[in-house]
Parts: C-alpha cells; structure tokens; sequence
C-alpha cells in the first residue's frame, strides 16, 4: 500500500475537500461518459452477436437427403444430467433406426452440451439462439418438428409489437 491511499481518520477534511472536490470528480466522469459510445444496445431491435461457443437452443442435422442423422441410440439421453431428453426409437426391417419421437425440455436444460459432445452421429447440436420465449412449460417441450428449424423460434418483433412466433 502507498501512503497516498492511507487515509488518516483524526485529520479533520475540510468543507473544500467534503464536497467540492468529489462534486468536480464526479461531474467530469459524467461528461467523459457523456460523449463516449454508449454500450447499451436496444434489444430486441438490435441484436448482440454471441460468442461462437455459446450454447442455446438444440437443433436435430439432417443429412443431405433430408432425413434426420439421429439413430435413437440413447446416448443424449443417457448422459443428460437434468434428465430432458426423451428418445423413443424406432426400428425398420432392414434395422435402420430412428426417432419415432425425440423430445427435449427446454425449460428444465442446463445448456450443457454434454448431449452434442456424446452423439456418436453429429445429429444434435447447440445452436447460438438464445433469445426463445414461451407463455407455458408445455411450449418448451421441443419435439422433431421444432427442433428441425429452430430459428423459428426466435424472440421477434411484428409490427411494432413484441411477440414470438410459437404455435
Ligand atoms: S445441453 Fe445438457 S442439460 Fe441440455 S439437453 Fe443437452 S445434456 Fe441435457
Ligand atoms: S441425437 Fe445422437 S446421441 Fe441422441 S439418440 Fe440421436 S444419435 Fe443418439
């Protein structure tokens, strides 16, 4: 510690010091804030681009014919530490598999990413969306079809009022 920040307590301050002086301080950090770019953004007009490893709603691939990766193997599921994940598999003669239906609550997901680093298919993934809202628990239950296209369900504006598309 310098001496200049001890603060000797007996020494009376003066009127000068009181007041005036932090009064100035304050004043000239108001008007150095004043002309400087302000930070803020107006959310939700404008947007703040995320980090790229940030981790928001879940997304089913598709491979190039169009048909989900996911071969209802479980492992997302498995491996889920606040249990959202529910896979029920579906099995064709010629033991192709796939999900009969795949659910993920969202309102109970930690945002892990424990379920992308385990699919053995690259079939889910975490995509940046982070601004999804719903009026229910039961609208954050994601199944196929909302997972498929989850830029759909992104917070957006329609004329000139706030409402998200679900439903
Ligand atoms: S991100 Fe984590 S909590 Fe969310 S579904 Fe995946 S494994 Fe479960
Ligand atoms: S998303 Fe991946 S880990 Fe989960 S069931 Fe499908 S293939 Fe298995």
């Amino acid at each position: 510690m310098k001496d200049k920040d001890i603060i000797n307590v007996r020494k009376r301050q003066g009127e000068k010091e009181k007041y005036v002086r932090p009064l100035l301080k304050g004043l000239a950090h108001t008007m150095k804030k004043f002309w400087s770019k302000p930070k803020t953004i107006q959310y939700p007009d404008q947007k703040r681009e995320v980090s790229q490893r940030w981790r928001g709603l879940h997304e089913l691939t598709r491979n190039e014919e169009g048909e989900l990766k996911c071969v209802a193997c479980g492992l997302c599921a498995s491996i889920c530490p606040a249990r959202c994940i529910d896979v029920t598999p579906y099995e064709e003669e010629g033991g192709i598999r796939y999900p009969k239906e795949f659910e993920i609550d969202e309102s109970r997901c930690i945002f892990c990413g424990f379920c992308q680093e385990a699919c053995p298919k690259e079939a889910i993934k975490l995509t940046r969306i982070y601004d999804f809202v719903n009026f229910s628990r039961d609208e954050c239950r994601f199944d196929i079809e909302k997972l498929s296209d989850s830029k759909k369900h992104r917070f957006k504006q329609k004329k000139g009022k706030y409402e998200h598309l679900l439903g």
